[in-house]
């Protein structure tokens, strides 16, 4: 039986429930009791943590280099 992983957005617990495919989209309770729960997706090969996809774009354009105002000692 397939397991998958569910993360609660009321308390932020993530739980792991083993349950037919047939029921793969059923809603899923926390074990805390609190309904607001989705779905993560499982099998993921992705190195790091971060719930982004992609990192902003640091914002380019106007400013320069702090050193030439002696800001930087
Ligand atoms: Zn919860």
């Amino acid at each position: 039986m397939p397991r998958y992983d569910f993360r609660c957005r009321s308390c932020g617990a993530t739980f792991e429930l083993s349950r037919p495919m047939a029921q793969a989209n059923d809603p899923a309770v926390c074990p805390e009791g609190h309904p607001d729960t989705v779905k993560l997706l499982s099998t993921v090969a992705v190195t790091g943590g971060g719930a982004s996809g992609a990192a902003a774009p640091a914002p380019s354009g106007g400013g320069g280099g702090c050193c030439g105002g002696g800001c930087c000692g």
